[in-house]
């Protein structure tokens, strides 16, 4: 088992960084480092977060996407 080369984000500091984020998050999908876990949701409610397990550490990471005015967003593991 390979060491985990993710690191912790307190809290984003803008969307724009968010935005970034979620292309790379993309990138370790299709590069198969990670897949994501799909949790049984009402499709019509917006997502609020990602859950991620990384194949290298078998630890699931949460993606806490950004609320403006409320949250930054973070993304660490669970
Ligand atoms: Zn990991």
């Amino acid at each position: 088992m390979k060491n985990c080369s993710w690191e912790k984000i307190e809290a984003f500091r803008s969307m724009s960084e968010f935005n970034r984020f979620v292309v790379w998050i993309e990138r370790q999908l299709e590069k198969g480092e990670c897949i994501e876990i799909i949790d049984d949701v009402d499709s019509t409610m917006p997502l609020q977060s990602r859950k991620l397990r990384c194949l290298s550490c078998d630890q699931i990471w949460l993606l806490s996407f950004p609320d403006p005015g409320y949250s930054k967003g973070s993304w660490g593991p669970l």
